[in-house]
């Protein structure tokens, strides 16, 4: 399994299974225990999810021990403007049935509060309950404001991305400040004929691939971590291998190509929930 490195030395398996909109208690449970069984060993969470019990409970059922499993869950809106960010913490700690996360982010910027919910972030972190903090649906312009006052750049910027939006300026600023890039929606959330467009399908028949492995590859090849979903054991074995193949550098930049900045989810500049 791909790994890659975090700025703090920390090592995010490259490929990982989100479990957005798993909201049935048992498909969530089903889900995430089905993942760990078939080699996943990365979830991504969030509080406002509503799953993390069940998350937790399958992690300890599975019985892959705790510290083989990269563990991600996320600080929700409405705790970043009560400033109750190691309540918060402590809370979705609880609910997984656990004493830490592999990366705790913060979900969306909240006008106003970016500064200090990351120095709360930062003492979660020096506290030693989380391996690693990041953030989530940051632009440039967030980050900057956040950089001025941060002791510890985020490990992290978990933003929306697929091919029709290919985010290379947010990802070469991520770079440049030690951010690893992470893929949310990196199949098209189940909203776009991403899977279908024939540059993809040409290329998929080319290696004898899936388009979603296509799509998926062409991230890592990019230096993108992907946390795709799927309730399916099939389609999670299959997003799950991609590490057998190679795409060439034409081939990444045809596909960065169908770039056409198109969001299927909120922009997180008028986010405001
Ligand atoms: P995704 O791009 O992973 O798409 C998931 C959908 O793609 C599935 O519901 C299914 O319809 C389809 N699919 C899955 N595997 C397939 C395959 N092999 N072939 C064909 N179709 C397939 O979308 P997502 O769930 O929105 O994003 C992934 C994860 O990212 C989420 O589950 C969540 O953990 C995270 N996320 C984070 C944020 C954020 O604000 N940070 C927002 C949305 C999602």
């Amino acid at each position: 399994m791909k790994e890659f490195i975090l700025n703090n030395g920390v090592k995010i398996p490259a490929v990982g299974l989100g479990v957005f909109r798993v909201n049935d208690a048992n498909a969530a449970y089903e889900t995430v225990k089905s993942a760990l069984s078939v080699g996943y060993r990365h979830i991504d969470t969030a509080m406002i999810y509503g799953n993390e019990e069940e998350v937790g409970k399958a992690i300890k059922d599975s019985r892959v021990p705790r510290q083989e499993i990269f563990l991600t869950t996320k600080l929700w809106n409405d705790d970043q403007r009560s400033g109750k960010v190691k309540e918060a913490l402590d809370a979705s700690l609880e609910r997984l049935g656990t004493n830490y996360v592999d990366l705790y982010l913060v979900h969306w910027p909240v006008r106003g509060t970016y500064v200090s919910v990351w120095k709360k972030m930062e003492e979660i972190y020096r506290a030693g309950k989380v391996k690693a903090i990041g953030v989530s649906n940051y632009h440039p312009h967030h980050l900057d404001d956040l950089l001025q006052e941060a002791e510890i750049v985020p490990a992290v910027n978990q933003i929306e991305c697929y091919p029709y939006l290919a985010q290379e300026p947010l990802i070469k600023y991520c770079k440049e400040k030690g951010i690893y890039p992470e893929a949310w929606g990196p199949l098209g959330a189940g909203q776009s004929d991403i899977l279908v467009h024939p540059v993809v399908t040409e290329i998929a028949k080319k290696y004898n691939k899936s388009a979603a492995q296509i799509v998926l590859r062409w991230n890592l090849e990019r230096g993108v971590i992907v946390i795709p979903k799927s309730v399916h054991k099939e389609r999670q074995i299959e997003n799950l291998t991609i590490s057998n193949f190679q795409l060439t550098d034409t081939e990444v930049k045809q596909i960065s190509s169908l770039n056409k900045d198109l969001r299927l989810g909120s922009d997180p500049d008028n986010f405001n929930f």
